[in-house]
Formats: C-alpha cells, sequence, structure tokens
C-alpha cells in the first residue's frame, strides 16, 4: 500500500547524492569506468590511532549504555580544547559545546529550534542542500542569498530586503565554502555580525572545511570575530578534517542559548553519539596531525592536475585556497545539467550540476578532488578527446 505523504516531505525535493548515486550505479551495471568527482567524500582512510582508540573504548561495556543527547563532558571539553589551540577562542565546554551526531545533524535540527511555519531563512544560493531542505522540513521560507563570482562568492546582505530581513531569524554561511571553493576573512564576518545584530538574526555558520586548505592559508573561525557568540553558532565536524565521514560525529559550538535549545531539541529525538566514537574523537581533536598536513598535500596536487588541466582545455580557474572542490563555469552552448550529461555520457565523469546546490549554480559545475590524480589525470583526457577545446 502506498500511503499519502505529509505535505513537508512532498515539498522537498529529492536529495541532490542520491540521485547521482543513482546515475552511477545504471552506468556501471552498464559496463561504464566511472570516474566519480561528483561526491565530496574522501577516499583516504581515518588515521589510525583514532581507529585504534575505537577499538579499545568499544571493548569498554562502560560505553555500551546510551550516551548522553549533548555528548560527553569529556568530547565538549576536547572541542573547546581545539578551538582553543587552533583559533585562539575560549569555549565553556558545559554551556557553548553540544555534540552533533554529524554537523549535519545539527544543522538539519537546528531550524526547528528557531522557525516557525512562514519564517523566512536567509540561505545562501548556491549552497549545501541541507539548509534550505532542513528549513522547508519545518515550514519555514527560504530567502536565497545568492553568492556571485565578482563577490567572492560572499552574499551582499544590502541585496536583501529590509521587510525580508525583519522577519528573518536565521541566516547560514558556510566558508570555506562547499560548492564554490570560496572562503572569507573576519571583515565579511563582522558585516554578518552587524547585520545579525540589526535585525536579530541567528547566524549559523558551517565550518566544516577549515582545516582543509592549501599553501600556507588557514581559514578562520567566525567565532573568532568579536561579537559572533552573541548572534552565532559555528557548526563543526571531524568529517572532512580527519576522513570520517562515515563516523558521525560533529559539534555546535557559540551563543549558549542556541547551543542549549539545540540540545534539548535532540534530547526529545535523538539519545547522542556513540560514546567510544566521542573518545575515538578526542584522540583525533588531541592527538597528532600529522595526517592533516599529508592529506592536504595530497589534495593539493589533485587540485592543481586538475586546475591546469583545464584550463589547458580552455577554462581560466584559479586555484581555490580551500576545500576539496573545484567550482568551474560550463562551457559555451551548455547549461549545468547538458554539460552534466554530455560528460557523463560521453566521457563517463560524474560531476554535479551547480544547480543541484540552487538556481545561482546555473553556469556552473562542481568537482571533488576525492579521487587519486591518475583518475583525473584520465578524466581530463576524456574530456580533452570527447568533449574538445571549450569556448565560454
Ligand atoms: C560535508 C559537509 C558537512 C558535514 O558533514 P558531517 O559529516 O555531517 O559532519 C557540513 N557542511 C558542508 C558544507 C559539508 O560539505
Amino acid at each position: 500500500m502506498q500511503f499519502s505523504e505529509a505535505q513537508r516531505i512532498k515539498n522537498l525535493p529529492p536529495y541532490l547524492f542520491a540521485r547521482i548515486e543513482q546515475l552511477i550505479a545504471q552506468k556501471k551495471a552498464a559496463g561504464v569506468d566511472v570516474i566519480s568527482l561528483g561526491i565530496g567524500d574522501p577516499d583516504l582512510p581515518t588515521p589510525e590511532h583514532i581507529i585504534e582508540e575505537l577499538s579499545r573504548e568499544a571493548r569498554n561495556p562502560a560505553n555500551h549504555q546510551y550516551p548522553s543527547s549533548v555528548g560527553m563532558l569529556e568530547y565538549r571539553q576536547a572541542v573547546a580544547g581545539w578551538y582553543k589551540r587552533r583559533f585562539g577562542v575560549e569555549l565553556d565546554p558545559r554551556t557553548e559545546v553540544v555534540t552533533l551526531i554529524g554537523s549535519k545533524e545539527g544543522i538539519a535540527h537546528l531550524p526547528w529550534c528557531y522557525l516557525d511555519p512562514g519564517d523566512p531563512v536567509l540561505v545562501p544560493d548556491p549552497g549545501y542542500p541541507v539548509y534550505a531542505g532542513s528549513s522547508i522540513l519545518a515550514g519555514a521560507v527560504p530567502y536565497y542569498m545568492k553568492l556571485r563570482p565578482e563577490k567572492g562568492f560572499l552574499p551582499d546582505f544590502a541585496d536583501i530586503p529590509a521587510e525580508v530581513a525583519k522577519k528573518a531569524k536565521v541566516m547560514f554561511l558556510n566558508y570555506p565554502n562547499n560548492p564554490t571553493g570560496a572562503v572569507a576573512e573576519e571583515a565579511f564576518f563582522s558585516e554578518a555580525i552587524a547585520f545579525a545584530k540589526e535585525f536579530a538574526i541567528l547566524v549559523c555558520h558551517d565550518a566544516a572545511y577549515t582545516e582543509v586548505a592549501f599553501d600556507g592559508y588557514r581559514p578562520i573561525s567566525f567565532l573568532q570575530v568579536p561579537g559572533a557568540r552573541e548572534v552565532g553558532i559555528e557548526f563543526g565536524s571531524l568529517s572532512k578534517t580527519f576522513n570520517m565521514t562515515g563516523w558521525r560525529i560533529g559539534w555546535a559550538v557559540g551563543n549558549t542559548f542556541a547551543v542549549e535549545a539545540l540540545g534539548r531539541l535532540k534530547s526529545n529525538i535523538d539519545s547522542g553519539q556513540f560514546n567510544a566514537i566521542q573518545k575515538a574523537a578526542i584522540a583525533g581533536l588531541e592527538g597528532p596531525l600529522d595526517s592533516l598536513k599529508e592529506v592536504n598535500e595530497i589534495y593539493r596536487q589533485r587540485r592543481d592536475m586538475l586546475v591546469d588541466g583545464l584550463n589547458s582545455l580552455g577554462w581560466r580557474l584559479e586555484k581555490p585556497k580551500a576545500t576539496f572542490y573545484v567550482w568551474a563555469p560550463v562551457p559555451a552552448g551548455y547549461t549545468s545539467a547538458s554539460f552534466a550529461e554530455a560528460l557523463l555520457e560521453k566521457a563517463g565523469v560524474v560531476i554535479t550540476p551547480g544547480t543541484g546546490y540552487g538556481a545561482a549554480g546555473e553556469g556552473y559545475f562542481r568537482m571533488s578532488l576525492t579521487v587519486p590524480t591518475g583518475r583525473l589525470k584520465e578524466a581530463i583526457a576524456r574530456i580533452k578527446s570527447n568533449i574538445g577545446p571549450v569556448r565560454f
């Protein structure tokens, strides 16, 4: 029997990557050697000392019972320690840190804490699809802040109509940015804080990529900026930093009221993350960080190969300073969708069309650096022989 779905899920677009995975499976079943640059999921393993700690802690019966929904104090202390060492930011682990089952979980639940049906929510376009999706589930109405190349893919707050700003209660931001690879500096965050104060908006900064950066560049935390914790929280995660996307462990830090509200909501929904995983995450946050340098060097080599390769075919891309994404315009004569289709059909290369991240992603596509250089070289060779030189 097929049951009639609730309106809130009927309004929800299918999750972008679920569809891409389906397409890849179809091509593979047809015998195509697919090169997938579509999904941003690190291909390198979690560092050994973190895995060791999990295996040890998994054997401890004390960890087999329900965890706390807001997380172990010890883990929250480790997150506070990380913020102190990495960003020079002091956090109270009891009131300013909540454990998340991956940052996506917190991002998806946050709108339930602050958005009533019909409330506008400020969402970057293009942007990580969870901001709009979770807001729509809560009944809120996304107002899309366009990220334009001439503004460095930062939203222009002057574009937001006063009547929207007055009613909006939440704004999502994400730097280093998925999908554009753009970065933000203190001046931009200061502007965001001033805007948020003026209109009483909670800034939710998604900082999943602060540790994936190149050429000596060190992304900042939103919370480093004066006034940030009065108006904002920051979502963080071990997923991209330590190649732990499968482990599901992250945090939200900052504004005490928002941290408490998210914890209260979570206590009604989940029972927290497995303590052994939190213990292993502590080993990551407090342990040796050599793997970060090594992994970033691998991404840098891939980035250079991919960007130089595309530029040799007619693109004029700059190398992103952070994230493992390359965001590129589609050649003349294509839309995002038709270019993605042409690449898959003619070259067996999967990319994500920019429109998967919002209407403003039209004219762009995203490639992920989570495959070995040999495969990137092969992808460039296939684009060269099957798509040919391009114009813009
Ligand atoms: C990968 C990613 C996340 C989060 O990941 P979790 O695994 O849920 O911690 C959050 N935001 C963006 C923009 C991402 O790309």
